[in-house]
């Protein structure tokens, strides 16, 4: 571990919505993303990643999946959002879970990355409430407690969550990144469009080789092969730029793999860069 950096594709969950919601354009009605009148066949299921980031300056998760109660009841967790997305979380599947069958538990996590607040990507944080230090960007903790409609405020109600701000380095498609450990091998690039405060995370290499986990600035590869933003979007010309700069990112020849957050065609599997 000491000259690696190892990241885990974890699933922590399943979610189901709308077929409009994934790929925008593709599938045109104005009520999809209500669920309203919406049949079974209109519906897709997807997986909810997580990544767990071993890496020598410490022991970092992004996202959190699903919390517990989906098992047992959507409405407990979600309210009316159950009408956007159900979410399915088979046992052995949820973000502590998954951490246990690696041999970590939440307090081992030195740092909880979340890349937006979506209800699918934070619903697991109280799981892990007991990490070192959780961290979201100023702009979307900034929104997502104003949007009580778009988020569900409780679901970090309790949890000791920070902020930081992006800097302006260049990178990404505003330029804009934070730089986790000052030493440029893990990025937090600022994605707007799908959320306003929205990261994807750039992990890099000392041989230049890097991985991209794209979050929802494309819910699968053929997003940004075909250029389609998701159907959710807070603006859809920041969704289109970084869309264009994940793609660009994608087939430059140093990527080793780029990743959307809910790819059918993505496996929970292992992924090491030199360090
Ligand atoms: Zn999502």
């Amino acid at each position: 571990m000491t000259n690696q950096i190892r990241i885990h594709v974890l699933h922590t969950g399943l979610v189901k919505v709308d077929k409009a919601l994934p790929f925008h354009g593709l599938y045109h009605n104005p009520l999809a993303f209500t669920g309203m009148f919406r049949s079974e066949k209109n519906q897709v299921t997807l997986p909810v990643s997580s990544y767990l980031i071993e890496h020598p300056k410490g022991l970092v998760l992004i996202d959190t999946g699903w919390n517990k109660q989906v098992r047992t009841s959507n409405w407990k967790e979600l309210g009316p959002q159950v009408q956007i997305n159900t979410g399915y979380l088979p046992a052995g599947w949820s973000v502590d879970e998954r951490l246990s069958a690696l041999g970590y538990q939440p307090e081992d996590l030195d740092l909880v990355l979340l890349s937006h607040l979506h209800c699918d990507h934070v619903s697991g944080l109280k799981h892990v409430a007991k990490a070192k230090k959780i961290l979201v960007s100023q702009p979307e903790w900034q929104t997502a407690n104003h949007l009580p409609l778009v988020y569900l405020p409780h679901e970090w109600r309790g949890v000791n969550v920070q902020t930081y701000q992006y800097t302006n380095n260049g990178i990404g498609p505003t330029g804009e990144s934070y730089d986790v450990f000052g030493d440029g091998s893990l990025l937090q690039v600022h994605t707007a469009g799908h959320a306003t405060g929205m990261s994807a995370t750039l992990i890099r290499g000392n041989n230049g080789k890097y991985v991209l986990l794209a979050a929802d600035v494309g819910y699968a590869t053929q997003s940004w092969e075909k250029m389609m933003t998701p159907g959710i979007c807070t603006s859809r010309k920041a969704a289109i730029t970084s869309l264009g700069w994940v793609r660009e990112q994608a087939h430059d020849s140093n990527c080793v793999e780029a990743l959307a957050n809910h790819d059918t065609q993505t496996d929970p599997h292992v992924i090491s860069l030199p360090y």
